[in-house]
């Protein structure tokens, strides 16, 4: 079975033990492709480094939505810079929008559009963090699909919200990634957003170190269960685990162009 994890942080202090045991975890479980998310590009050199010791792992290059204090137009070029200057990107991000926990709305806002403009410009898909901002952001993305006539591919990272909210997303062809958050309890509105993205845009992820699946939850979350994200989104879509594999991994490669299983030396 190939599962491709979409969005993780490898480099964080969690795994500085244990990297290669997690690996050798991923590869058994399937997991044959995972893109290594960035919060800042201060990270990259170090997801680099990680990427060198495990070929089947490929880069994001952005800034997140709660470290826009760092924004400047400098650190805009710098993110294009670094996008262009190693072929194991494949993504610009984690960017978006995220006023839950922040109120600096401008300043994010600027971010994200600009972080829009680059991967527009390098045909490479953006990837999305959005947290209490669905509404704005739709607001933005539609400004900026007019303004740079079309948008990049668009990632929702770690969906979290409502089935109602989503669709807006949907509405812009965004690819929609579902996290270990759809095997909580509690995360009825998640499961009902599974139910509503399309074949085609359908992605999975784990974003570890956070947010551990079920029956790993409190733990640190690491790729290998990304497997039981996607057992729970093939029961709620009625599919075999084989097959919603197979679809999100085929989407995985679309979405970020990344070389066919088994074309690495692994
Ligand atoms: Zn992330």
């Amino acid at each position: 079975m190939l599962l491709i994890d979409t969005h993780v942080h490898l480099n964080f202090d969690s795994f500085s033990d244990d990297l290669d045991a997690v690996r050798d975890r991923w590869r058994h479980a399937g997991v044959e492709r995972l893109i290594h998310s960035c919060v800042e590009p201060s990270e990259f050199s170090a997801m680099q480094a990680i990427a060198d010791r495990c070929p089947e792992l490929f880069l994001a290059v952005g800034l997140h939505p709660l470290s826009t204090e760092l924004w400047t137009e400098a650190l805009g070029d710098e993110i294009e810079r670094l996008a262009r200057s190693d072929d194991r990107v494949v993504a610009i991000g984690e960017t978006g929008l995220d006023f839950f926990k922040a109120d600096n709305r401008s300043r994010q806002i600027a971010a994200f559009e600009r972080q829009l403009e680059i991967a527009k410009t390098l045909d490479k898909p953006v990837i999305i963090h959005c947290r209490d901002a669905a509404s704005d952001m739709v607001r933005v993305l539609h400004d900026v699909r007019e303004r740079l006539q079309g948008l990049p591919r668009c990632v929702m990272h770690c969906w979290a919200g409502t089935a109602d909210e989503v669709k807006a997303f949907v509405e812009l062809d965004f690819f929609v990634s579902f996290s270990g958050i759809v095997t909580f309890k509690t995360a009825e509105a998640v499961r009902e957003s599974v139910a509503v993205v399309p074949d085609d845009r359908l992605l999975i992820e784990t974003d570890c170190p956070f947010l551990a699946p079920v029956p790993h939850r409190g733990k640190r979350n690491e790729p290998a269960f990304v497997r039981s994200v996607a057992e729970r989104v093939a029961e709620i879509r009625g599919l075999s685990l084989d097959d919603l594999a197979r679809q999100t991994a085929e989407n995985a490669l679309h979405c970020f162009k990344l070389p066919q299983p088994s074309s690495l030396p692994i």
